[in-house]
């Protein structure tokens, strides 16, 4: 095992590990091996939802609990998994928005692990002054808590991560909120049936201040199209290749 020793690669974590009372704030990181792609070709792991986790603990040095991770904070572990494994290019096929065709391009995922910010909130839970004049008091999302939300809806695994938060607001914001009170629902109420009667502004507001106050990674790249030329930002997809590249 000590030879695998100087493989580790130190990863300072978007959050910089200052919500975390049982995560160190720097982790270590070994490229994957026969053993970690066994284990995301066993489909038995993988329908569960398994594979990942068991292949980013096998490749963490330090052991922690995965669901205790900032959503940030892993997404960023994958991405840096892929690139210490396979190099920083990553080829992928892109359907262009505007014409529709297929565009070979070739990620740079250094460039993409380089778009972090820090995070100007530093404790938890902290409270939020809605539009409305209600308050909220929050923590930022973690695994735990999209596995929860998971359970009720039927996303799972790799491609859920990074639009996860987009997708699931209501359901992730009662995982989120701590306390709530809203100057124009009752107070007695639950927090579940306070939440689904939040008016939308304070709902947009909430969402926003979550997903841009706390540590942000995001995986994008800047397209343009070969064919009619359009330009912009998009998401790096996660293709089948992520984990499984074509060496050439
Ligand atoms: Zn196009």
């Amino acid at each position: 095992m000590e030879a695998v020793e100087q493989y580790y690669e130190e990863v300072e974590l978007p959050s910089g590990g200052v919500f975390y009372s049982n995560i160190p704030d720097k982790l270590h990181l070994r490229p994957m091996t026969g053993y970690e792609q066994d284990i995301l070709t066993t489909e038995r792991l993988v329908k569960s939802g398994k594979a990942l986790d068991m292949v980013l603990s096998n490749c963490l040095k330090e052991k922690i609990d995965l669901n205790e991770l900032l959503v940030v904070d892993h997404a960023y572990l994958l991405f840096k998994l892929r690139e210490i494994s396979y190099g920083e290019i990553y080829p992928v096929k892109i359907k262009c928005p505007d014409c529709g065709k297929e565009n070979e391009v070739e990620i740079n995922l250094a460039e993409a692990l380089s778009n972090v910010k820090e995070p100007d909130i530093l404790s938890e839970p902290f409270e939020v002054e809605l539009p409305s004049k209600g308050k909220a008091v929050c923590v930022f999302p973690r695994v735990k808590h999209i596995r929860e939300v998971e359970k009720l809806s039927k996303t799972k695994g790799v491609e859920a991560l990074p639009n996860f938060v987009e997708r699931n607001t209501t359901a992730l914001l009662s995982q989120l909120i701590t306390e709530l009170y809203l100057p124009y629902v009752k107070d007695e109420l639950p927090k579940q049936e306070k939440i689904r009667r939040m008016f939308a502004k304070d709902i947009a507001y909430l969402r926003k201040f979550i997903n841009t106050k706390g540590a942000v990674f995001k995986p994008e790249f800047s397209f343009a199209c070969e064919f009619c030329g359009h330009e912009g930002m998009m998401d790096i997809p996660i293709q089948a290749n992520f984990f499984f590249p074509d060496v050439e």
